[in-house]
């Protein structure tokens, strides 16, 4: 199909989101089962009741639209989930695997993140107000998303994932800032 308008292109982005957020919705039973912490498990169940809305909301978009949610094949979430079953395979130790499972799962947001930001800024430039609404809440949950990942990361996965290294530590010099 040829591109024409911002409409056209509005249309096949969604398209591509819609299929990148039911791959998810395949994916995150595996990341959350994968998970070694609670905490991260938890924070991944949450997520995947999100992504469900995020598809019924754009379910919604598609049908003011009078247009089909199918006929695109995200790569670059394919890709993403790919590395992140790659990395679950792989022989790694479970304290480190969490940390493995979050650096995987905020890449996923930040793309996530940036595609709303788009399609939000077009739905308002095409005067579809109420679609940019409905990206806007999604863009929201994508972002508190990460920021509860980055806590999850910062508070227990890592200090977990240095454990197995952790020695006497040694006053850190203070670094120059001559180079
Ligand atoms: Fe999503
Ligand atoms: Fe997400």
């Amino acid at each position: 199909m040829k591109i024409n308008t911002l409409q056209d292109l509005y249309v096949e982005e969604l398209r591509d989101i819609y299929n990148a957020e039911n791959q998810l919705v395949k994916a995150l039973p595996k990341v959350a089962q994968a998970a070694s912490s609670d905490e991260l498990r938890s924070a991944v169940e949450d997520h995947l009741e999100q992504t469900k809305e995020h598809v019924e909301r754009l379910d919604q978009i598609f049908e003011s639209l009078g247009e089909s949610p199918k006929g695109k094949k995200c790569k670059a979430m394919e890709g993403l989930i790919e590395e992140a079953s790659e990395t679950m395979d792989e022989d790694i130790a479970e304290n480190v695997l969490d940390a493995a499972l979050i650096a995987a799962a905020q890449r996923v947001e930040h793309y996530e993140i940036s595609v709303y930001g788009t399609l939000a800024t077009f739905a308002k430039l095409l005067g579809r107000e109420d679609d940019a609404d409905l990206l806007g809440q999604t863009l929201d949950e994508e972002k508190e998303t990460d920021e509860t990942l980055t806590d999850i990361a910062e508070s227990t996965i890592n200090a977990e994932a240095s454990e197995s290294e952790e020695e006497e530590e040694e006053p850190v010099a203070k670094k120059s800032k001559s180079r």
